[in-house]
This record gives C-alpha cells, sequence and structure tokens, in this order.
C-alpha cells in the first residue's frame, strides 16, 4: 500500500482549506473607484473589510487612493485605531448609549441619525466630531425629513456650547445599484435639499457623502465631497457596470475519494443519487465555513481545471463533490470560487446559486477557514 501511503501524506500535510485575500486586487479596485469619484475616497471596511481582513484591505486602500475609513460600530473604528491607523475614521451605527466618550478620545467620527443620539454624542466629554445622517429614502437609517430640520438647529446648538462639531452630513441612497430607477432623483433631492436646511440652521458640514459603490462608479451628480466605497474595493460592483477584480479565492483539498456504483445516494437525505459510475470527492468544507447550504444540487467547483458539480446536500463541515469517470487523488486542492481566471466558479456564481447578493457569500466564510493575505507588492512598486 505504498501508494496510499503517499495519498495520506499529500492530504495531511501538504494542503489544508484555505481563503487568499489579493490584496493586490484591493489595489487596482481602488484605483478605478478613485478615477471615478469626484472627491475623496472612503474605504469602508465594515464586517472586517467584507470578510476580507479590516486592517488589511485599509491600509492597502489608503495606498492606493483613499483617504479615510468608514465602518459601522465603534468597536470595529476602535478595532482600526489599534491596529495603528491614524486617519480619519467615521462610525455610523450604533446605539444612544454607545462608548461616544472613548469616540471621542480615539478621534472616531461618529453619525448623529436622531435627537437622542446627539445629546448622548454632545453630553460625552470632548468636542466630537459628528456627522448628520439623514434618511435619503430608504426608511433604514438616518433622521426622518421630517426631524431633520429640528436635529439641524439642535446640532447648531450643541456646536456654539463647544460640545459637537458638525463636519458632516451623509446620506445613502435605496436603489443605486440601478441606475435607471427614479429612486436615485429622490434620493439626490432630498439629500441636497438636507444639506440646504444644514446651511440654513448655521451649519457649515465640509464633509456631505451620499454614494456608496454603485453611483460612485455612475453617477457623478451623487459623489459631492466624498465617495463611501466598500463592496468595490474588494470587487464587487452592484451597478454591473464596471470591471472590478474579485480579491477572494477559496481552495480546499480532496479528503477522500471514492469509486461508485449508479444510483448510489449521497448525503443526508440522500437527495442526490449517482446516475452513473463516478468517483466522489469529499471536501472538509461546509455551511458553517460559508458554503451557503441553499446551493446545494447547483453548485459548482473546479478540480484539474475542469468545473465538476457538488452533489448532495451540503453538510456543517463537508461536501461530496462528482468527480466524474477521471477521478482526482486525496489532496488534489479544489477551487470552490476565485476571480474566474482559469476557469473557476465566481462569488458572483455562488450567489446566484444560493439566490443572494455576492456581499453575503464574501462575509459568511467562516472563521474556520485559515486566511493566506497576499501583499499589493507589485503595485506598489509602480506607485
Ligand atoms: C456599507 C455601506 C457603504 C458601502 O457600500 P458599498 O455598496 O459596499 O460600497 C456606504 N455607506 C453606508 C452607510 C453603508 O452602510
Amino acid at each position: 500500500m505504498s501508494g496510499g501511503l503517499a495519498v495520506v501524506q499529500r492530504a495531511t500535510t501538504v494542503s489544508k482549506p484555505q481563503l487568499t485575500v489579493d490584496l493586490g486586487a484591493v489595489a487596482r479596485n481602488t484605483r478605478t473607484l478613485a478615477a471615478h469619484a469626484s472627491g475623496e475616497l472612503m474605504a469602508v471596511v465594515k464586517a472586517d473589510g467584507f470578510g476580507h481582513g479590516a486592517t488589511e484591505v485599509a491600509r492597502t486602500a489608503l495606498a492606493h487612493g483613499a483617504t479615510r475609513l468608514g465602518v459601522t460600530s465603534l468597536a470595529e473604528a476602535f478595532a482600526l485605531r489599534d491596529a495603528g491607523l491614524v486617519v480619519p475614521v467615521l462610525s455610523w451605527l450604533n446605539p444612544v448609549d454607545a462608548d461616544f466618550p472613548a469616540a471621542a478620545v480615539r478621534d472616531v467620527d461618529v453619525a448623529v441619525p436622531s435627537l437622542a443620539h446627539l445629546a448622548a454624542v454632545a453630553a460625552a466629554p470632548g468636542r466630537q466630531k459628528v456627522h448628520l445622517h439623514v434618511d435619503a429614502g430608504m426608511a433604514r437609517d438616518g433622521a426622518e425629513p421630517t426631524e431633520w430640520a429640528a436635529l439641524c438647529r439642535a446640532a447648531r446648538r450643541a456646536e456654539q456650547r463647544g460640545e459637537v462639531e458638525v463636519v458632516g452630513v451623509m446620506g445613502h441612497l435605496g436603489c443605486a445599484d440601478d441606475p435607471a430607477d427614479a429612486c436615485n432623483a429622490c434620493g439626490r433631492t432630498r439629500f441636497a435639499w438636507s444639506v440646504e436646511v444644514a446651511r440654513a440652521a448655521g451649519l457649515r458640514p465640509r464633509d456631505r457623502h451620499l454614494a456608496a459603490t454603485a453611483a460612485t462608479l455612475t453617477d457623478p451628480r451623487t459623489h459631492h465631497t466624498m465617495s463611501r466605497v466598500g463592496a468595490g474595493l474588494v470587487g464587487i460592483d452592484p451597478s454591473r457596470t464596471t470591471a472590478l477584480e474579485p480579491a477572494m479565492t477559496l481552495t480546499a483539498p480532496l479528503v477522500q475519494v471514492r469509486r461508485v456504483r449508479a444510483g448510489t445516494p449521497v448525503g443526508y437525505g440522500h437527495d442526490h443519487r449517482t446516475t452513473h459510475a463516478t468517483h466522489l470527492g469529499l471536501l472538509p468544507l461546509g455551511y458553517a465555513d460559508g458554503l451557503p447550504r441553499v446551493a446545494s444540487g447547483r453548485a459548482e467547483v473546479l478540480v484539474r481545471g475542469v468545473r465538476r458539480p457538488l452533489v448532495g446536500r451540503i453538510s456543517m463541515d463537508q461536501v461530496v463533490v462528482d468527480l466524474g469517470a477521471d477521478g482526482a487523488q486525496p489532496g488534489d486542492t479544489v477551487t470552490v470560487f476565485g476571480p474566474g481566471r482559469d476557469g473557476e466558479p465566481t462569488v458572483a456564481e455562488w450567489a446566484a446559486w444560493a439566490g443572494t447578493i455576492e456581499h453575503e457569500v464574501v462575509t459568511g466564510i467562516g472563521a474556520r477557514v485559515p486566511r493566506l493575505v497576499r501583499p499589493a507588492t507589485y503595485l506598489r512598486r509602480l506607485a
């Protein structure tokens, strides 16, 4: 069984599941976005940089055109400060009892979407830099237009008392993925009105920002003084207008390979039966690692340069691939998704198989998958 021994050696020592993050792609995407933006570029690195590593994506974006960082929670902002990043950071979604005193100490700007938030921020020691946040028409985060004038007046009074400094006004578009959607015009109009109301209240917000990735790429009328881009940095273009580079590749070794007859049931519930005699390979990745279970029966992977279907249900930790008549060896590396240059599935295809968007796939890769970050050395040398 010397052949078998060799196989065991390959499987245990050569490979493991791996999520490779290509910071070169992040660098090039940042440059593309910066070339489109009329104003500053804020790199949005929430949710661990859309699953790519917040500090790595932040550093790369800052080296290639971004001038600031944006995140959702204060905890995410503090993590960037802990990592030694000193550029302006904005955090825009916090409960009223968030640690605003720490935000002031650590020089993190905060978004203020309501009078209650303004009161909490103003009560904290220090002169907190705030961005008043208007709901530009999606009934999600931000102040309602009916509350906006009162919020601006209260912010101006707090500013005069030295409690806050209103440095920005921000909004977010609900339908920018579709540049033709009529809601975009409503969002632009509401945002322009919000800035006027803020000015009329005596505020002088120098950062006025509405656009995320899609609007940055498709509509200069939304750019104002800054664009907040997240998805685009990691190669996701929700507007599908611009060639960006996916930055993630997910691979795993085949753990086991077996030969089976036609009619062999595969996996939980026996959802799948082989139609021919074939080889089945076992991959040590499942829904706990971020493979959407709902993609069972549809998804494919790349094995030895050929697309092969995943068969049976995706389990928590493992899934089976139909390797066909040729088979493959335990230890062979399988590409689950990547940029697509070698024929491997893309994150966009996985999203389609799962009935979701690319964002959910890339932010869903589990902590158990080891990460390998490839530096953007090549571009840095050119820069
Ligand atoms: C996530 C987010 C962004 C970034 O959006 P992308 O489409 O990923 O570029 C910008 N602004 C706000 C308020 C966000 O929540």
